[in-house]
């Protein structure tokens, strides 16, 4: 018996939280092996805590499998001595969970979030999707899983949600893939705080650079128990360039920038922008106005992430099941790789300039 094969076993344990086995996860510290005795430390975030007797039993379990006449010691240390035990940090997994915001429907913003997530995976981060709109849960219509259902796995004795996936690997989670959409809108706040927690603290999000979540238009319950439940790392805007669309954002960014909420904005993505048509491509008709995004971009202190313009095929992709940057055709797919560049950086900028959010904490 050696440490290799004893590693190699603890491979078949899996953390709760992602899914992933413990060794990929970086929990593994170290194994010895001494005769017959092997020795194990482990190290937890305050988040796993909860299932240390589960991981304790599925690792001597792993190890008696192979080594039946080993006698395994499991040793057990924080992973991050600043956590509090207890004191959960919800997805730690996830580096940046970035949520799209507007203030009326229909301006595009899910078409914004599928596309962005595309674009970012695209530059080779690993992305994650979350459809939160329940007044209109597209997104499974936009990538073509409409009708599908997450399946339930069993974790430690506790269910857990495996979100399906789209292209390149990408997690999806929906309320379209829960509820039919006629039931949501009827459902009250805390049953719909309830779905919302349950996307993100009883799904399987394997580690994610970034978790874009497609937020309903609006300010209302979802977006309150979204800042309740975790971290996010800042809001993206969108808007159409029209100064009605422009008033309903600044509600709805007003809201992430209430002292006791702070959470930062990123920047505004101005869509709808102007009309080329296909046999004029270098005329550009105005049709919603002009101005809308920058507008709102001064008002949120923030900077335009990028304007998209009125494109046929965006909408003829979207309705196939396939949004537009996964077809690489030119003018769109730069105009959302710009956009995921410059999220980018501002989400850059932002670590660097600002203490991590804190998830909110209200009485009502
Ligand atoms: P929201 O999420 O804000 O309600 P959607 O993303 O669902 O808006 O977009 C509303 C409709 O407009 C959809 O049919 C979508 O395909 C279409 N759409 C969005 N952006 C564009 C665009 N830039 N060009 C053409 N159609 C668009």
């Amino acid at each position: 018996m050696n440490q290799e094969i004893i590693k190699n076993a603890l491979r078949n344990v899996f953390d709760p939280h992602t899914g992933q086995d413990i060794v990929a996860m970086n929990m593994l510290q170290s194994v010895t092996v001494e005769g017959f005795f092997v020795n194990i430390t482990l190290s937890l975030s305050a988040q796993n805590n909860e299932f240390k007797a589960d991981l304790n039993a599925a690792c001597e379990q792993a190890v008696q499998d192979i080594f039946p006449e080993g006698n395994v010691n499991i040793h057990f240390i924080l992973q991050n001595p600043h956590e509090i035990l207890g004191a959960k940090t919800p997805l730690p997994q996830i580096k940046n969970i970035i949520a799209i915001a507007s203030g009326k429907g229909g301006v595009g913003k899910s078409t914004v979030s599928t596309n962005l997530a595309f674009a970012l995976q695209d530059m080779g981060a690993k992305v994650g999707l979350l459809d939160a709109d329940l007044y209109g849960p597209s997104i499974p219509t936009m990538l073509g899983l409409q009708g599908q259902r997450p399946k339930v796995q069993d974790v430690y004795g506790k269910p857990r949600l495996i979100p399906l996936t789209a292209a390149g690997g990408m997690p999806v989670m929906s309320i379209g893939f829960i509820i039919e959409p006629e039931q949501a809108v009827v459902l009250r706040g805390p049953r719909l705080a309830g779905i919302i927690k349950q996307f993100l603290e009883d799904t399987i999000w394997e580690p994610l650079d970034y978790l874009i979540i497609d937020l309903p238009p609006g300010t209302g319950d979802i977006q309150l128990t979204l800042v309740q439940t975790v971290p996010l790392t800042g809001v993206v805007l969108v808007t159409t360039p029209q100064e009605v669309a422009v008033i309903d954002a600044v509600k709805a960014m007003n809201m992430f920038m209430l002292a006791q909420v702070d959470v930062p904005i990123l920047g505004v993505v101005e869509n709808m922008s102007w009309f080329s048509p296909e046999e004029l491509p270098d005329h550009k008709y105005y049709i919603f106005g002009e101005g809308g995004g920058k507008k709102l971009t001064k008002m949120a202190n923030s900077m335009l992430l990028g304007q998209i313009p009125l494109v046929q095929g965006i909408r003829e992709a979207s309705d196939m099941g396939k949004p537009i940057v996964l077809h690489n055709e030119p003018i769109t797919k730069r105009a959302f790789m710009n956009i995921a560049q410059n999220l980018v950086q501002q989400v850059q900028i932002r670590h660097e300039a600002l203490a991590p959010t804190q998830t909110v904490k209200m009485t009502s």
